[in-house]
């Protein structure tokens, strides 16, 4: 049976259910299948099959120790009526392109699409009294759809801490509306990769996993556990097929996805699709001012000693993107000694340097753009009004980057990904919509934005409003320990 190993180190070896009870590797490597492509997907049957049918024959694939029911367990009661589609993941023709709207989950972001999948295979993979908890930090929706996903989870407790002050309005009452039994959220003082950098301190940290005894184990609901972006690569495939149903292309025809990017979890789902037989002919990925992806694309350099920049994109205010690593793992042969490398002197210098064939290797597959504060409120504003479709500013991230690589005469179709339902960030869509900067409150502006628009708010934003709230804890990053320690001991 094919087994998960470390992108840092080639002798590891585990099977996916381990791979995801862990989280990542204890050489702090990063689980990975060795030559996915072994395992394709016939494209040639994708017509007719459901979102959850093409989740079945995906995750069978990659998480080959689950058995079929399990899977099955697992994908049928994760995308049911929590999800307010019934594709679960619609595409929609805007303009000359198409939206793949991934909004549609409890939270109303991309993220409920791993979230509500992981905690169910979660549970085939804790042994008889085995107690996990997950630890998570976000910089606003990982939390949110984590929170939800996990509350109440048997054996399983989460713990969330996300940046003062980082996130948007909705989220937080999310965050601070879950009420499980086993949910912990904390606010830290830094920014959101200071928060991820302690977390996976915590999880490395062989003195605390001592203290914490056998039974209890820390592991992540980051997209670093492949339960989680493995999840993300369905909707490639579903993307596709509804392409196909709608007679738009025929089977084997490519097409291009522009992805807004942070983690760089969402776009490396798509790199698996395409692994695994989906035509992709360009995989584009979409920064904000924290560019530090699109600077590498220019000279091979990963250099994130910068100014660090809160944008009204803020899912993506990230200079160390995790899942990088897994393409430097796969686009370099599954080079691990190099891997080891070049994380190293990201850990030491805040950079590294590949050569010159690494980056056009990468270059074979994916480009890269990015988007200005400015230029989201544009776009969001401009797609608006010449075509009625309203966008998140993450969207729209995503969509000054379409607009940037579109080829007049290609008739290659262009998929936009859309990672977040409008209303989520509503301070930013109301300026761009609307053409004023209001001090109303956020419900008010969601429904001036709706009246204008004609673009109906999730219900799930619109309860939040006047729901009663729990104040989180607070705390500095050196504080975290102990309060994972603490929690832990309580499940
Ligand atoms: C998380 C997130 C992103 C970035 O996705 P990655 O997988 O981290 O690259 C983009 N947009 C929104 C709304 C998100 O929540």
């Amino acid at each position: 049976m094919p087994q998960y190993t470390s992108t840092r180190n080639h002798q590891v070896a585990l099977p996916a259910k381990r791979a995801i009870f862990q989280g990542f590797s204890k050489d702090k490597g990063l689980f990975v299948l060795p030559e996915i492509q072994k395992y394709p997907l016939d494209i040639n049957q994708l017509s007719g099959l459901s979102y959850q049918d093409i989740a079945k024959q995906v995750l069978t694939r990659l998480l080959p120790d689950f058995t079929q029911d399990e899977i099955n367990q697992s994908v049928d009661s994760a995308y049911d009526q929590t999800f307010d589609s019934p594709e679960i993941a619609p595409l929609k023709a805007v303009d000359s392109f198409y939206v793949l709207e991934l909004f549609h989950g409890p939270t109303s972001a991309f993220k409920d699409v791993g979230l509500q999948l992981l905690p169910k295979l979660m549970q085939y993979v804790l042994d008889d009294q085995e107690k996990v908890m997950i630890l998570t930090a976000t910089s606003g929706d990982t939390g949110t759809a984590a929170l939800n996903g996990f509350k109440d989870n048997a054996n399983t407790g989460i713990t969330v801490f996300y940046p003062n002050g980082g996130v948007s309005f909705v989220q937080e009452t999310q965050m601070r509306s879950t009420f499980g039994h086993n949910t912990n959220l904390a606010s830290i003082e830094g920014n959101f990769d200071d928060a991820q950098t302690k977390v996976k301190q915590i999880l490395n940290d062989a003195q605390l996993s001592q203290e914490l005894g056998d039974k209890i184990s820390l592991s992540s609901a980051n997209s670093i556990n492949i339960g989680r972006l493995i999840p993300q690569v369905v909707y490639y495939f579903n993307a596709y097929k509804q392409l196909i149903d709608q007679g738009k292309i025929k089977a084997g025809d490519k097409v291009n996805f522009t992805v807004p990017t942070g983690n760089f979890g969402d776009v490396l789902a798509g790199y698996y699709a395409k692994l695994m037989g989906l035509p992709v002919n360009r995989l584009i990925i979409a920064c904000n001012e924290n560019n530090v992806i699109a600077d590498f694309f220019e000279n091979g350099e990963y250099n994130r000693n910068r100014p660090f920049f809160k944008t009204v994109a803020p899912s993506m205010d990230i200079q160390i993107s995790s899942n990088f690593e897994r393409l430097l793992y796969y686009k370099s042969g599954e080079d691990t000694e190099l891997i080891q490398q070049l994380m190293s002197d990201l850990e030491t210098t805040g950079q590294f340097q590949v050569d010159a064939d690494l980056l056009a290797a990468i270059k074979q597959d994916f480009a890269c753009g990015f988007c200005t504060d400015e230029e989201i409120k544009e776009m969001i504003h401009d797609l608006y009004e010449e075509t009625g479709y309203l966008m998140d500013p993450h969207t729209a991230c995503g969509y000054k980057v379409v607009r940037d690589f579109e080829e007049p005469d290609s008739d290659i179709p262009n998929i936009l990904l859309s990672t977040a339902s409008p209303y989520k960030f509503i301070d930013t869509v109301y300026e761009a919509v609307m053409g004023e900067v209001s001090e109303v409150d956020a419900m008010q502006k969601i429904m001036a934005v709706e009246r204008q628009t004609g673009f109906t708010a999730p219900d799930a934003i619109k309860e939040l409003f006047g729901i009663q709230t729990t104040e989180q804890d607070s705390l500095s990053i050196n504080e975290m320990r102990d309060y994972v320690k603490t929690k832990a001991k309580e499940l």
